[in-house]
């Protein structure tokens, strides 16, 4: 989730943020609605492209839900381990790379 850009869907969703960060590791109604509402986000290579900037940090992004990608659990930090959260950056990697016009 992107706190600073007013573009941003999920500052403007009816979704509490909560939502951007599942605690369970159910699909919920919830979360299903936070990752469409990503899907039509007009920041969404930006909000990826912040996740994988982050890799580059102290303190790397590994959780919650950004440009429709979850990342692992907020408290169990399960998503499918290590391969499974790296194949999470892959997608975002290419999610960022996207050329805006395709
Ligand atoms: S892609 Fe999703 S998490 Fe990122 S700014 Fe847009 S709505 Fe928020």
């Amino acid at each position: 989730m992107q706190k600073d850009d007013k573009t941003a869907a999920c500052l403007k969703s009816f979704l509490y943020p909560d939502a951007w960060f599942p605690t369970g590791n159910k699909q919920t109604e919830e979360t299903k609605a936070a990752i469409l509402i990503c899907n039509g986000c007009p920041i969404k290579r930006e909000c990826a492209r912040m996740v994988i900037d982050s890799l580059d940090t102290t303190y790397p992004i590994k959780t919650g839900i950004y440009a429709g990608i979850r990342l692992a659990n907020t408290h169990s930090g399960d998503q499918g381990g290590a391969a499974g959260l790296r194949a999470r950056y892959d997608a975002l990697r290419k999610i960022a790379e996207m050329d805006t016009l395709a």
